[in-house]
């Protein structure tokens, strides 16, 4: 037996198999098709997955599913994708699709936030753990929640947007057009906005040397390595935006008490850097005292390939 994942993105749509010891065997990927025409992106799909079922030898009634992840809002009782504006999707019957092209074997669709807390729990960080949340930080903050073994969904299924919870009444604008979300503190975008205000106002800080006075070469890489190297106003940033993400963990600690919260996304390549005030933070301020750790995600770029070839294991 062995399935087939597919992380659908807005620059490459990556494929892998998964085996029965949950290895991932082998992957590929292709550019997604900016044609205008969402089909000519299934016809990507097709190949990729016919590819790899001909290069491993496999037969098709071996297949557990095929599981699509797509950066967007799903209908997965319909396989619908409703909304994936990177994708061009809306309202596209994306596992009718699919499924046309393989008959034999079943076809799900998931948001891809949730495909990797799905990769992180059966593959990654969570093993051993039956609730644990994982948080993304990007440009947004993504994330996607296991409770007591099972995917937390709600109830149009439409999953789990905790980036929109709001952290600071009346703080600053978010994307979703309501003010303070955790998004608009803790996303790798807020600490870049923090740094560029506050390099901005003070340039005699290492972020305002090393941009060569260019507020727009500031990023979140800039903002950190500054802070590393103990100047003072990027450490002053940097420590507000960790506290913004303990508050953020407490919040989650005092909802769901999860065993373990896993970090993701490029602001967390740094390890301890980013978990340690987070730690501390939790270690003083949260309801539950030392019940979730606190640690980085694992699964990194084969989340969403590897958390939508689990599907099968949750519908
Ligand atoms: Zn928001």
């Amino acid at each position: 037996m062995y399935s087939i994942g597919i992380d659908i993105g807005g620059s490459k749509i990556a494929a892998g198999v998964i085996g029965e010891d949950l290895n991932l065997i082998r992957k590929k990927s292709l550019p997604f098709p900016h044609t205008g025409n969402p089909l000519d992106s299934i016809e990507t799909i097709r190949t990729l997955i016919r590819g790899l079922i001909s290069e491993c030898n496999l037969k098709e009634e071996d297949a557990a599913c095929i599981g699509l992840a797509v950066p967007g809002s799903i209908d997965y009782d319909r396989g619908v994708v409703i909304n994936a504006y990177n994708l061009d999707y809306h309202d596209f019957p994306l596992c009718q699709y699919i499924g046309e092209s393989f008959p034999g074997i079943k076809v799900y669709v998931e948001n891809d936030a949730n495909a990797a807390a799905l990769a992180e729990y059966y593959c990654g960080a969570f093993r051993g753990c039956s609730s644990g949340l994982l948080i993304t930080i990007g440009t947004g903050i993504g994330g996607g929640l296991m409770l007591d073994g099972k995917l937390f969904v709600g109830g149009k299924k439409n999953g789990f947007e905790f980036g929109h919870a709001v952290l600071l009444f009346g703080g600053e604008p978010c994307t979703c057009g309501q003010r303070g979300c955790i998004e608009s503190y803790c996303s790798a975008a807020a600490l870049v906005r923090e740094g560029r205000k506050a390099a901005s106002e003070h340039h005699e800080s290492a972020m305002y040397v090393n941009a060569q006075g260019d507020l727009t070469k500031i990023n979140a890489k800039l903002v950190m390595d500054s802070a590393r190297e103990g100047d003072q106003v990027a450490s002053e940033v940097y420590q507000r935006f960790t506290d913004y993400l303990g508050a953020t963990a407490c919040t989650a600690i005092a909802l769901f008490d999860p065993e373990i919260i896993a970090f993701g996304g490029g602001v967390s390549n740094d390890g301890e850097f980013l978990l340690a005030p987070i730690r501390e933070y939790a270690r003083k301020y949260a309801f539950f005292k030392n019940h979730a750790k606190i640690v980085t995600a694992e699964m990194k770029n084969d989340a969403g390939i590897v958390g939508a070839a689990m599907l099968y294991l949750q519908r």
